[in-house]
């Protein structure tokens, strides 16, 4: 027999593992597989293309289809330059809530995932439960795809997907898409009293940027599409969160590099958003290469994920809200990896423990009655599927 671990031990353990997306994950990983053999639940990995990483994905119940999926990630992000109170790889109690690095986002859900898929293989289920652990979420839900993609392929094809990502336990059926890239302009250099000649990095980066300012302020003017009007903004954003470039006042830039985010309404598409930023950066670039033929912009792709669009009568948030309680419409602007199952043919909501304002914060913390909230989910789910 296994020795029994309460849904806090197991929070324990998994915050003591300091997965910070740049870092391995695998000793986590390690330890849920072996805490889901020793209860007779066979996992899976799907590797990153260097072996440093692993997601992890199981299914409890019959080989039937239909599943509910628990879907939580295993990175947090880091703790540098912040100034904590307690140590954030112990998790440490004070005043009602559990401190530590992602404790709130988001292994207080997958703790409480796995104390579901021990509960649901002990007391045995109809409906079947799977656990979709990923990795690389937090810098721009890289590593789900390849897992939701095998676990399609490889395992009883699951349903309604549960995505845990902090929501006070509230049922989020909508969030934007999301993508970044990465530009990076090559004027020429000459003394800028004779500017005419040169070709100006910086002034270049300018009018792409404009660009970004101008289709927000359409955004905002524009009347919204009747699914975007559920989100503060109702429009699709550009935003340029960081620029660098030059060398000196007299010199015409030869390099700027600017990064360009995206944040889609469900209806649209960041690929769509990119590739209107590249061809206004190739009409750039083409009066640029005018002047001097060595100028020249290049993009390149950061990351991006799938809006959720909220589902008329989907399964994952009849479940949801039966489970919770909740009838309140809510979408929020953060992304998850739910747009990513449900552009895989799944029906998928984001609810989870602990509220997004404490995520990745100093003293991040989960707050114990958010956590026995979510075991009340867990234990209820299981009841459902045992039938
Ligand atoms: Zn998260």
């Amino acid at each position: 027999m296994p020795s029994p671990l309460t849904p806090r031990q197991i929070l324990e353990r998994l915050v003591a593992f300091p997965t910070v997306s740049r870092d391995s994950n695998l000793a986590l990983v390690d330890w849920v597989e072996e805490f889901l053999d020793e209860r007779g639940i066979a996992a899976h990995r799907v590797w990153n293309a260097d072996r440093t990483k692993a997601a992890l994905y199981a299914h409890v119940g019959p080989e039937v289809e239909g599943a509910v999926v628990l879907s939580g990630h295993s990175d947090v992000v880091p703790v540098e330059g912040q100034d904590w109170s307690s140590d954030p790889w112990t998790l440490t109690e004070r005043d009602g809530r559990l401190y530590g690095r992602g404790t709130c986002d988001m292994k207080g859900f997958d703790a409480l995932a796995l104390a579901a898929l021990a509960l649901a293989q002990e007391r045995g289920v109809k409906r079947p439960l799977q656990l979709a652990l990923s990795f690389d979420e937090e810098v721009g839900c890289l590593g789900a795809p390849a897992m939701i993609e095998e676990m399609a392929r490889c395992l009883p094809k699951g349903r309604a997907v549960i995505v845990g990502e902090p929501s006070r336990m509230r049922v989020v059926t909508g969030h934007k898409g999301g993508g970044g890239l990465l530009c990076h302009v090559q004027g020429h250099e000459v003394h800028s009293s004779i500017m005419h000649r040169g070709v100006n990095a910086i002034m270049s980066a300018a009018r792409l940027i404009d660009w970004a300012n101008r289709r927000n302020a359409e955004g905002a003017a524009g009347p919204p599409s009747e699914v975007a009007a559920l989100f503060d903004p109702p429009w699709t954003t550009v935003h340029v969160g960081t620029i660098r470039g030059g060398t000196a006042g007299n010199i015409t830039a030869r390099d700027c590099r600017f990064d360009v985010g995206f944040r889609a309404v469900p209806g649209e598409t960041v690929e769509d958003w990119a590739a209107a930023f590249e061809a206004e950066a190739r009409s750039v670039e083409a009066e640029m290469k005018a002047i001097h033929p060595e100028a020249a912009i290049s993009i390149g792709r950061l990351f991006g994920y799938p809006p959720l669009r909220p589902e008329e009568g989907g399964e994952a948030e009849a479940l949801a809200r039966r489970l919770t309680g909740d009838n309140g419409s809510m979408v929020v602007s953060y992304g998850t990896e739910a747009g990513q199952f449900q552009a895989a043919g799944y029906s998928a909501v984001v609810c989870g423990p602990g509220d997004i304002a404490q995520a990745h914060q100093p003293d991040e913390y989960l707050e114990v009655a958010q956590f026995e909230d979510g075991w009340s989910f867990m234990r209820r789910l299981v009841e459902e599927c045992a039938g």
